[in-house]
């Protein structure tokens, strides 16, 4: 398989299927949040220190029927180029003669982009044709959106049969598969999961894989309910599933059977209301009075993690560990992220992958304190759950 360690860009047009899918101000359309771009930033450096050009590909919000101005890609074109620092070029379509002849006369060092592909239809029905035209771009391949990467469309997964020699991942993706691979494979021990976020559902698969591959599993957030009840606890208000009692019975079992240190919380922050305005107290998380609900960890539970997260080699965290959105619910999902942050100063590898933990770490300022922030979200959990991601075999296949 080509790599980009090892493919010589000189003189060729690299088409990279970026996810530059980034929040707009509703108004103005600035970009607010830039992530994303920064993190394509290795990818398209190295292809034009090269000697290469480069065609970026990627979608923009969920449009149905066409062009919609609101997610046209051309609103962020100044705000690439500033990100890079290189002069980008906007074709106002993805496919059809003007686009094409834009990417036929691209010259070394230079960059352009294509209008968000999302436009067609044909990329998320992942019509063979469609993708075929949108390989024209390119002499070479480049996928770098892990965000997508669980999707099978176009311009994600199809388009690579149409460089059978040509197609490779970009820094981003290697990145995130390398920092998964590390936690799933570990040799370095101990591995600890922290798996928090509203719902055991969403949960259950990578919470029952997780079993068999790491030495601690911390269970936070709105899910350590539906545990608390299935060990026959009063939790009052708060979020359980009742479905899924018996799947946290089962999950208990699994941990004690596979002998891996299962944490579930002691203690909590309750409420009388779901509102950072709400009366709260500190209970038994057993012993949670009717009427109240748990919304944050406890004082008890916080050094228990601590002491677990800080004798770890190796670190995953994947939801927040209260409804950290409210200040007053926050201190749990804080404390683990300074505390992970902390195992990592001491040399642990740690992975924050998944949504609502991604937030966290970069509202309290921390991502360059961790090992690796995941891009990925949906992707990154589809990836921990085990399914291979259409986007990563079609490259590799
Ligand atoms: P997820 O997307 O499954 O990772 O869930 C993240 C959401 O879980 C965040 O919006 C949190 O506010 C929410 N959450 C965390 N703890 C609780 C809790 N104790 N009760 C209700 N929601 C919670």
């Amino acid at each position: 398989m080509a790599s980009i360690h090892t493919y010589n860009f000189a003189g060729k047009r690299a088409l990279i299927r970026v996810d530059f899918n980034v929040p707009l101000d509703k108004e103005t359309f600035e970009v607010t949040d830039d992530t994303r771009i920064r993190a394509a930033v290795p990818t398209i450096k190295h292809i034009l220190d090269q000697g290469g050009s480069v065609v970026l590909m990627s979608h923009l919000g969920r449009p149905t029927g066409g062009y919609e101005n609101r997610f046209s890609l051309e609103h962020i074109v100044n705000h690439v180029s500033k990100v890079i620092g290189v002069p980008v070029k906007f074709a106002g379509d993805c496919i059809g003669a003007g686009a094409f002849e834009m990417s036929k006369n691209l010259k070394a060092g230079e960059v352009m982009m294509l209008e968000n592909v999302r436009f067609y239809k044909q990329e998320t029905t992942g019509t063979e044709s469609f993708a075929e035209q949108l390989a024209q771009h390119g002499d070479v391949f480049v996928n770098d959106a892990f965000g997508t990467a669980h999707r099978a469309h176009a311009s994600t997964t199809i388009i690579a049969k149409f460089f059978p020699n040509d197609k490779l991942f970009g820094y981003l993706i290697e990145g995130e598969i390398k920092s998964v691979d590390k936690i799933l494979n570990s040799t370095e021990k101990p591995v600890t999961a922290i798996v928090g976020g509203a719902k055991v559902s969403s949960k259950i698969v990578i919470i029952e894989r997780l079993l068999d591959r790491v030495d601690n599993l911390i269970i936070g957030g709105g899910m350590a309910y539906t545990f608390v009840k299935a060990m026959g606890g009063k939790v009052g208000n708060s979020l359980v599933e009742g479905d899924f009692v018996d799947m946290a019975k089962s999950i208990m079992e699994q941990a004690k059977a596979k002998g891996v240190n299962l944490v579930i919380p002691t203690d909590t922050i309750v409420a009388d209301a779901f509102s950072n305005d709400a009366n709260t107290q500190e209970v038994n998380i057993g012993e949670i009075p009717d009427g109240w609900m748990g919304l944050d960890v406890g004082t008890n539970t916080i050094a228990a993690c601590k002491e677990v997260i800080l004798n770890s080699k190796v670190i995953l965290w994947n939801g927040p560990m209260g409804v950290f959105e409210m200040d007053k619910f926050a201190r749990g999902t804080i404390s683990v992220a300074n505390v992970i942050v902390e195992a990592t100063a001491k040399g642990a590898f740690s992975l924050i992958g998944g949504g609502d933990s991604v937030a966290a770490i970069n509202k309290y300022n921390l991502a360059d304190k961790v090992s690796y922030v995941s891009t990925g979200g949906g992707a990154m959990l589809e990836y921990l759950e085990g399914i291979e991601l259409p986007g990563i075999k079609a490259v590799r296949d």
